[in-house]
């Protein structure tokens, strides 16, 4: 029988540094990224069928209709979704397989394969957040404080990750994340559920009420 890869599947605020650290993930180390379907317009440098495919509302919806996704969800007005067929693909051939979606699409995933590794990226602070999210300069104020507003609506379902990676510093970072899914491809291959050894309650509580003091 063929080993199966396994479904790791990224989220973090919107400005936690996640394009960065997929970035840099993913040259180190031999993971298939899933390209998402959206519909929103594409910042500069962005390219489609590279960070995305750029679709009208209507393709998108036809995606919807034709049953082409694992998941989508309405972001900040736009959508995204996951194409189904790449991801299928590569779990198959036995390739770990990475999502990098937000938190409504990444439960929907879990419903779906209970085997997914569920990983949420943080900035050590939520100061920390906003703070990158001007620096990035790619939105304007109110996108921004949509965003902020948005990151502390997720706050509340931080504790359904299997795993939360602090982004403090790029490398420790990508190589926390790899030991995590290498542990849980291991694990998964012995038929055991992957396990975080940390109690994670008080990080939670700390960013939920920083957030809400923005
Ligand atoms: P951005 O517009 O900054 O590229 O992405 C906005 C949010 O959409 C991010 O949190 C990103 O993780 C999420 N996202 C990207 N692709 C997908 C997808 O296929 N499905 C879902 N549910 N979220 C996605």
């Amino acid at each position: 029988m063929s080993k199966k890869g396994i479904l790791t599947v990224v989220s973090g605020f919107s400005g936690a540094g996640k394009g960065t650290l997929m970035k840099a993930l993913l040259e180190k180390y031999d993971y298939a990224l899933s390209i998402s379907a959206t519909t929103r317009a594409p910042r500069e440098g962005e390219q489609h069928g590279r960070e995305y495919y750029f679709l009208s509302k209507e393709a998108f919806e036809s995606m919807i209709e034709k049953n082409e996704l694992i998941e989508y969800a309405q972001y900040v007005e736009n959508y995204y979704g996951t194409p189904k067929s790449y991801v299928e693909q590569q779990l198959s051939s036995g390739k770990n397989v990475i999502l990098e979606i937000e938190i409504q699409g990444a439960l929907n995933v879990k419903k779906m394969f209970p085997d997914a590794l569920l990983i949420f990226v943080t900035p050590p602070t939520a100061m920390e957040l906003k703070e990158r999210l001007v620096k990035r300069g790619t939105e304007d104020m109110e996108t921004i404080n949509k965003r902020l507003k948005r990151a502390a609506e997720e706050s509340a379902y931080m504790k359904e990750y299997d795993y939360i990676a602090i982004n403090a510093d790029l490398d420790t970072c990508v190589e926390d994340m790899n030991a995590t899914i290498c542990k849980a491809a291991h694990m998964l291959e012995a038929g055991q559920k992957f396990t975080d050894s940390k109690d994670n309650t008080s990080l939670i509580t700390r960013i939920q009420e920083e957030l809400k003091a923005l």
